[in-house]
C-alpha cells in the first residue's frame, strides 16, 4: 500500500495530461481509486475540525495531502479544475474532499489572489451546472452533485477559524458573482434537496452580511427580489412562529434548565398545566423553569396558552398567521415569546436590549413583507400603508434601500400583470 502515492501522482498527471475529463469511462476509473483513498481516510471531516490530533489511521495510505496530491500549484490547481468539471456526483464529492483534506496545504496558493478567484469561479460553474441539471427534475433524494459543493461552502466557513484569521477574505470582492450563483442553486432545490438548501442559505446569509454599500448597489434585481421573496415565500413571521411552537411540543423530555433528562424520551413527566407545553420530571425543575432568569417561563405561560388556543401549530401557515391575526395576536406578542423562549439564540449579541430590538425589527419586516404580499394580491390600498410602515423600520440604510428595490419591483409587477400574481 505504501507505494500507491506516487502511482496516484502518476496516475492524475497522466490523466490530466491524455485525457478530456468528460471521459465518462476516465471519470469512473479515478472515482474508483478515490473511492479507495477515501475509504481509508473515513473521519476525514472529523479531522478538519481537530487538525492536531493523529489520526488512528496514520499507519495506512493516505493520511495527508501529500500522499495524495503533488503539492503546490499543479496540485491545487489540478484538483480545481476536477472540481470546475466533475459531472459525477460521487467523484464531485470525492474531490471535495479530497480538496477539503488538502486545503492547508494550499493555503499559500490561496493567499494569491488569483488562486481565489480559480476556486471561487469553480464553485460558481459547479452551482450552475448543478442547479440546472436539478431544476425541474423530481430527484427523489439528495442529489450528491448539489450536496458535495454545498458541503465544501459550508467546511470552508466553518473549519476557516484557525487558519484565516477572517473566511471572507477568501472571497473577497467575489461575493457578488458567488450569490449570482447561490441564489439560483437554493432556488432549485427541491423538497429532497432541503438539507443542501439550508446550507447554501446559510452560506448565503453569511456572505450577504459581510457586503458593503456598493456591492448592494451594484447586486442585480434578481439577487435582491429572491432574499425578500424567499421570506414571503416562507410565510413570513408567523410560519417561523407556528415551527418553533411545533418544536417545542415535540420536545421529548425535561423542560427544566439544568436537567439531564432533557433529551430522554420515555420520561415519567408533568405537564405545565397552564401552557400545556411544556413537560418536567419533577417540580423542582418546573420552580426553576418558572423563575429562571432572564427568561422566566412565568412571563410567556399565559401567552402561550392565549395562542395555543386559538392557533394550534397544526394549522397550515396561512391558517395559521390567519388565526393569530383574528384573536389579537401580532408582531409584539410573538416576538415576546420568541426571545423569552429562544432567549439562548438570540442573546448572542453583546447587548440583550439591542438584540431583542434587532429580533423584533427582523420579525416585523418578515411580517409585513407577507402582509404586503397578501395584500398586492387583492390590490388592496393597504399595500402603501403597510410601505410606510416598513420604511419607518430601524432598518439599515443599504437594507431599506434594498427594500424599497424590492417592492417597487412588485408593484411594478402587480400593475403590468393587471391581475396580480
Ligand atoms: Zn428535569
Ligand atoms: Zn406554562
Amino acid at each position: 500500500m505504501r507505494g500507491c502515492p506516487e502511482q496516484m501522482n502518476y496516475l492524475h498527471f497522466r490523466i490530466s495530461t491524455t485525457f478530456s475529463p468528460m471521459d465518462c469511462l476516465v471519470l469512473r476509473l479515478v472515482g474508483a481509486l478515490s473511492s479507495i483513498a477515501f475509504a481509508s481516510i473515513p473521519s476525514s471531516d472529523a479531522r478538519l475540525a481537530r487538525p492536531h490530533q493523529p489520526s488512528k489511521f496514520s499507519s495506512h495510505w493516505p493520511t495527508a495531502a501529500r500522499d495524495l496530491l503533488p503539492n503546490g500549484p499543479a496540485g491545487f490547481r489540478g484538483l480545481i479544475y476536477w472540481l470546475a468539471l466533475s459531472g459525477d456526483g460521487a467523484v464531485a464529492s470525492i474531490f471535495v474532499r479530497v480538496f477539503l483534506l488538502c486545503r492547508p496545504s494550499f493555503y499559500a496558493e490561496l493567499a494569491e489572489q488569483s488562486s481565489r478567484i480559480i476556486l471561487a469561479r469553480a464553485i460558481c460553474s459547479r452551482l450552475d451546472s448543478t442547479a440546472e441539471q436539478i431544476t425541474g427534475q423530481d430527484v427523489p433524494c439528495l442529489d450528491p452533485r448539489i450536496s458535495s459543493t454545498a458541503q465544501l461552502l459550508n467546511l470552508l466557513v466553518l473549519f476557516c477559524g484557525a487558519e484565516w484569521p477572517n473566511w471572507r477574505c477568501l472571497f473577497e470582492g467575489l461575493e457578488v458573482e458567488l450569490l449570482a450563483s447561490v441564489f439560483p442553486a437554493i432556488a432549485a432545490c427541491g423538497e429532497a434537496q432541503i438539507p443542501v438548501k439550508l446550507q447554501l442559505c446559510r452560506f448565503a446569509s453569511e456572505l450577504y452580511a459581510t457586503l458593503d454599500d456598493d456591492a448592494y448597489d451594484s447586486m442585480p434585481a434578481t439577487i435582491t427580489n429572491f432574499i425578500f421573496d424567499e421570506q414571503v415565500s416562507y410565510g413570513g413571521c408567523f410560519r417561523h412562529f407556528r415551527d418553533l411552537l411545533r418544536w417545542l411540543t415535540n420536545r421529548p423530555g425535561c423542560a427544566g434548565p439544568n436537567c439531564p433528562k432533557h433529551a430522554e424520551r420515555k420520561l415519567q413527566r408533568s405537564l405545565c398545566a397552564r401552557c400545556r407545553l411544556f413537560y418536567y420530571c419533577s417540580k423542582e425543575c418546573q420552580m426553576e423553569h418558572w423563575h429562571l432568569r432572564p427568561h422566566p417561563h412565568k412571563t410567556v405561560c399565559r401567552l402561550l396558552q392565549r395562542v395555543l388556543a386559538c392557533a394550534p401549530p397544526s394549522l397550515d401557515p396561512a391558517q395559521f398567521a390567519a388565526a393569530c391575526r383574528a384573536h389579537g395576536l401580532g408582531i409584539e406578542e410573538l416576538s415576546i415569546i420568541y426571545s423569552n423562549v429562544l432567549g439562548k439564540r438570540l442573546l448572542t449579541f453583546a447587548d440583550e436590549e439591542a438584540a431583542q430590538a434587532e429580533a423584533f425589527t427582523t420579525l416585523s419586516q418578515m411580517e409585513l413583507l407577507h402582509e404586503f404580499d397578501t395584500a398586492i394580491r387583492v390590490e388592496s390600498d393597504r399595500v402603501f400603508d403597510i410601505m410606510d410602515t416598513l420604511f419607518e423600520l430601524p432598518l439599515e440604510h443599504h437594507i431599506s434601500k434594498l427594500l424599497c428595490r424590492y417592492l417597487l419591483h412588485r408593484v411594478d409587477l402587480a400593475s403590468r400583470k393587471g391581475t396580480p400574481s
